[in-house]
């Protein structure tokens, strides 16, 4: 295993072996192909930026110009004009961090269609997610436009966003050993979504700006998830993997029954059987047949306060993502957080909403919520074998040079 991980993964009860095979004989395929149909490559996300912890310091600007850059037919009309008044002023030279490196760190712009006030929409209706208001405008972006990779976003700028996420009061205390298992599943999840981020950065560098090639970056693994003393990111990231895993078999009778329609019926129809095939997976049951036991939490007296608390911490988490000023890692770390948000209501939410009726509810998921979590789920599946594989070319010792 990676790293030498063996024995089951903590508060799991899947071993480590049997995670890394499954994965890479029957989800990985799955969701890889899942995630290229027409129903799961476009997000639904508000790119805009209203940081709220810090002033706004010129980095967020970069994304706005690139929205201008749309051929001027793709944006309709009626808020064309306002978008390009709202975003593109004052605007002038490029900033500090667009001179430093060619890198383009925004999302490509020409597959964006806009859709501002979406009819109907009632929001998420999930306590671990933050209501943006109605009148925000989003935009359509294209996944696969868009990969997750190396961006070139990183020194003061990043570490001033995850500063800002562990520093939150629940994970400060994170390494003492009273900690409950709530806050505990709680930090594993971020982390763990911070281990695959830093997988793909890792898996696809840049390796030559000039030639444009791209590849992986051994050194950059090594010193992030490739050693011992940072063995718990891995670990963290294979617990928040058998988390979603679990809350996506969980809410499976639901993706099943779902209407995947993009208007290409031949193309639904397969969307509809990968899913069936996901969630009805014999490999996946025989390898880890419980991947993560959610029945044991917010058990205690003081569970629902508990379970406040963690929310409120979530919410602040979720708005630091406007803080962070490359479009395309907001557009990732949005699209994560909800993910996670979406598990945590699948697996928590029906006892939530069946508080004081005595009846718990129908689960209900919104389709950003669904493609959220799929999407999620095909990331932290394929930084598990990201990090199967360049864990075995560190090994092999022949990169050094
Ligand atoms: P960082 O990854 O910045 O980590 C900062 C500190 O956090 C570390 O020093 C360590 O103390 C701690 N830490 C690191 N990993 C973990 C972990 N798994 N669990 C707990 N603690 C940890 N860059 C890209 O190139 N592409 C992207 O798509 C991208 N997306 C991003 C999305 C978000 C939301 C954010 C905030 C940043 C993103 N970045 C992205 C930047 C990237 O995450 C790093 O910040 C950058 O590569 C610099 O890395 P670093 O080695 O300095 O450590």
């Amino acid at each position: 295993g990676p790293c030498q991980l063996s024995g089951t993964v903590h508060d799991c009860s899947c071993e480590y072996a049997a995670v890394e095979r499954v994965n890479k004989e029957a989800v990985l395929p799955l969701l890889r192909d899942l995630v290229r149909t027409p129903f799961f490559r476009y997000f639904k996300v508000n790119l805009y930026c209203d940081c709220p912890f810090w002033p706004d310091d010129g980095m967020c600007m970069l994304r706005d110009c690139g929205v201008c850059e749309c051929e001027p037919d793709e944006v309709p009309a009626p808020w064309k004009v306002a978008d390009t008044a709202a975003n593109c002023e004052g605007t002038g030279s490029p900033s500090r961090l667009e001179a430093e490196s060619e890198v383009d760190r925004s999302v490509d712009a020409s597959t964006k269609v806009h859709l501002v006030n979406i009819h109907g929409w009632r929001g998420y209706n999930n306590p671990w997610m933050l209501e943006e208001e109605t009148d925000s405008e989003y935009s359509y972006i294209n996944l696969l436009a868009n990969p997750e990779r190396y961006t070139g976003y990183k020194g003061e700028h990043a570490h001033r966003v995850w500063n800002l996420i562990y520093s939150q009061s629940c994970f400060t205390d994170i390494t003492q050993p009273d900690v409950c298992t709530e806050r505990k599943v709680f930090y594993r999840l971020i982390s763990g979504m911070h281990s695959s981020i830093s997988a793909h950065i890792a898996k696809e560098y840049l390796l030559d700006e000039a030639q444009d090639v791209w590849g992986p970056n051994l050194p950059l693994f090594r010193d992030r998830l490739g050693n011992t003393a940072v063995r718990e990111r891995v670990e963290n990231l294979y617990f928040a993997y058998l988390f979603v895993l679990r809350a996506t078999l969980k809410a499976g009778p639901l993706l099943e029954e779902i209407a995947y329609d993009t208007g290409f019926p031949e193309e639904d129809a397969r969307t509809a059987e990968l899913v069936r095939q996901l969630v009805s997976s014999e490999a996946v049951k025989k390898a880890c047949p419980v991947p993560f036991e959610e029945g044991r939490l917010w058990k205690g007296e003081d569970g629902p306060q508990l379970k406040r608390q963690l929310q409120a911490h979530f919410h602040n988490i979720t708005r630091a993502m406007d803080c962070v000023g490359c479009e395309k890692c907001k557009l990732w770390g949005k699209l994560q957080l909800l993910g996670i948000a979406t598990s945590l209501k699948v697996l928590f939410a029906a006892e939530d909403c069946g508080l004081g009726s005595g009846q718990p509810q129908q689960l209900q998921l919104e389709r950003n919520e669904v493609i959220a979590m799929l999407n999620l789920l095909e990331r932290l599946s394929a930084s598990i074998e990201a990090v199967r594989e360049l864990s075995l070319q560190l090994a092999d010792g022949n990169w050094e040079q």
